[in-house]
C-alpha cells in the first residue's frame, strides 16, 4: 500500500514555529495506546504497536518533495492518527530527517506513555521540541481519563520525564488538557502540581477541550485554568483557550511587578487584561531591567527579575 498522498499535511502557518510541515505517521487509521475519552479521533481500541505504518523512505521521499515545492518550511513536525512513538522506525526516521533538514526545526507531539523506555527516550533527545502530554497522576486517572492500554507503565512515566528533562538540551514542552469532573479535582491537581514541579520542563501549556470529542465530557471554563496557572507560580505555563474572555484593567508598576513575581505571563494574557496605559507601565519595567522577556519554546512570556 502506498501512502505517499496522505502522509504530509501542509504546510500550514502555525503561530508558534512559523511553517509547519505535518508529518502523519499513521496515516491509514488511528494507531494508538491511549483511548482518550476527549479525543478528536474517534474512540477505538487501544493497541501498543502500529502494524500498519509507511516505510522510512516513503516518509523521507515526502518531505524531500515538499522540501522541493515549499522551500520556506520552518519546523517538521511529527505527529499520528494516533500516538507517533509507536512508529515501528522512528529512530532511523529522526535520524534521516537530521540529515536533510539543513535550518528546519522538527516537533513531536506524543501522549508522553512511551518516554520511559531506553530506545524511545533516546530518540526523543534527537528532536528539536518534544511535546508531551500528562493529564493524569493517579492511575486511577490515567484509566478513568486517558484509557490506557495495559501494556502502558503508568508508574514509570513521571520518572523518566524527571530523567529527560535533565538530560535533553532541547525544548520539553509538557501539555495538560483539563476535563470537567475528571483531572480537575483537588486530589489530582495536587499530585499534577507536584509532577510539573519535579518535572521542571521549560513550558506548561494547559488547556481543555475545543473540538468534538469522541466521547460524552465536558470542558473546564477559562476562569479554572487561570487558576491552575496561578498556583503553577514561577513555571511557565501558557493558557491555551479558544475566545478568552477580555477583562481590560489598569495595573500600576508596583502591581504588575508583584503579578509577574506570582507568574510570569504571556502576552497573549497581557492583551487580554491590560489596558494601554498598564502597557505603557509594563515597557517602562522592561526598559529599567526590572522585568524581562524570555522566549519559551514559541512563546514570550514576561517575568520578573526581582527575587
Ligand atoms: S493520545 Fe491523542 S490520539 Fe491517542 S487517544 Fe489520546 S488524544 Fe487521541
Amino acid at each position: 500500500m502506498s501512502y505517499s498522498n496522505s502522509i504530509i499535511f501542509g504546510p500550514i502557518p502555525s503561530r508558534r514555529f512559523g511553517i509547519s510541515l505535518g508529518v502523519d505517521l499513521s496515516p491509514s487509521k488511528k494507531q494508538c495506546n491511549f483511548d482518550c475519552l476527549y479525543c478528536e479521533l474517534e474512540g477505538s481500541k487501544t493497541v501498543d504497536k502500529m502494524d500498519r505504518s509507511p516505510k522510512v523512505t516513503e516518509i523521507i521521499n515526502a518531505i524531500k518533495d515538499s522540501f522541493d515545492k515549499h522551500p520556506k518550511i520552518d519546523v517538521i513536525t511529527l505527529t499520528a492518527n494516533g500516538e507517533p512513538t509507536l512508529y515501528p522506525n522512528l529512530d532511523e526516521l529522526v535520524n534521516e530527517i537530521n540529515e536533510i533538514k539543513g535550518e528546519t526545526k522538527t516537533l513531536i507531539l506524543s501522549n508522553g506513555s512511551t518516554i520511559y523506555k531506553k530506545e524511545i527516550f533516546n530518540t526523543l533527545l534527537k528532536i528539536d521540541t518534544v511535546k508531551l502530554s500528562l493529564d493524569c497522576v493517579s492511575e486511577k486517572c490515567f484509566k478513568k481519563l486517558d484509557r490506557v492500554n495495559k501494556n502502558v507503565e503508568i508508574e514509570k512515566i513521571i520518572p523518566a520525564m524527571c530523567d529527560f528533562s535533565k538530560e535533553t538540551k532541547n525544548d520539553f514542552v509538557l501539555e495538560i488538557l483539563f476535563v470537567k469532573d475528571l483531572n480537575d479535582k483537588e486530589d489530582e491537581l495536587i499530585l499534577l502540581y507536584d509532577a510539573v514541579k519535579k518535572i521542571n520542563p521549560r513550558r506548561v501549556d494547559i488547556g481543555t477541550i475545543d473540538r468534538p470529542p469522541a466521547y460524552e465530557v465536558k470542558p473546564v471554563s477559562y476562569g479554572f485554568l487561570e487558576s491552575v496557572a496561578n498556583r503553577f507560580e514561577s513555571i511557565n505555563t501558557n493558557i491555551i483557550y479558544k475566545n478568552r474572555p477580555k477583562s481590560i484593567q489598569y495595573f500600576d508598576m508596583d502591581e504588575i511587578k508583584s503579578m509577574l513575581k506570582r507568574r510570569p505571563l504571556t502576552k497573549e494574557d497581557i492583551d487580554n487584561m491590560f489596558d494601554e496605559k498598564s502597557k505603557l507601565n509594563l515597557n517602562n519595567l522592561l526598559n529599567k531591567n526590572i522585568i524581562t522577556l524570555v522566549n519559551s519554546s514559541g512563546v514570550d512570556f514576561y517575568k520578573n527579575l526581582q527575587k
